[in-house]
């Protein structure tokens, strides 16, 4: 191990409690600590610069990453190619699916409360606040999510359909009888 005169210097000022920079101020009071108080405030504003700048390159590096698969139309997020050019999101499905896994993860975490738990227990399975009242019309089952979840579902569905109508046309349900009777093979206009 290098002991040269540098190394024997910064010893004595640890030992005697002077700081090791500025070899001037008393560093004792901070315990453990071989800097002073205003040595080791610049010593902590150099490393926050350095890594918000570091991060600040790491944040625009991925911007750029994303930015150039964006423009073209793969995968933001892993780079993978899209499904088709209709396809609405920026994200292939594999990276969405692994993200609203996350989301999910994350929220029960947070809320220390399973999906599992709640649906013990017979709340609602998304959020644990009490279920909404009565029954499932078409099943009559009872409901398994509040009346706030239970709304924001209902509009996530209509949105659905109204966009697969827009996409196709058509709405769903009428593609859906088409279907079913087999008006494709008889040179009808469902897709
Ligand atoms: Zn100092
Ligand atoms: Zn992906
Ligand atoms: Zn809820």
């Amino acid at each position: 191990m290098d002991s040269g005169p540098e190394i024997k210097y910064h010893a004595w000022l640890v030992k005697n409690h002077w700081c090791a920079r500025c070899g001037r101020q008393d560093a004792r009071t901070l315990s453990g600590k071989y800097l002073c108080f205003s040595c080791a405030e610049k010593e902590r504003q150099y490393h926050r610069a350095y890594y918000r700048d570091a991060a600040q390159m790491q944040a625009r590096k991925n911007k750029e990453l994303r930015e150039r698969r964006k423009a073209q139309g793969l995968c933001s997020t892993c780079g993978a190619a899209l499904p088709t050019q209709a396809y609405p999101y920026r994200t292939c499905p594999k990276c969405r699916a692994r993200r609203r896994e996350l989301d999910t993860r994350r929220r029960e975490i947070r809320s220390g409360f399973s999906r599992e738990l709640r649906e013990e227990q017979g709340l609602c399975v998304k959020c644990g606040a009490p279920r909404k009242e009565g029954t499932r019309p078409w099943t009559g089952e009872a409901y398994k999510l509040c009346d706030r979840c239970w709304a924001d579902a209902a509009a996530g569905l209509k949105k659905g359909r109204a966009a697969y109508q827009e996409k196709y046309g058509i709405s769903y349900g009428q593609r859906r009888w088409n279907h079913e009777h087999c008006i494709r093979d008889q040179g009808g206009a469902s897709p």
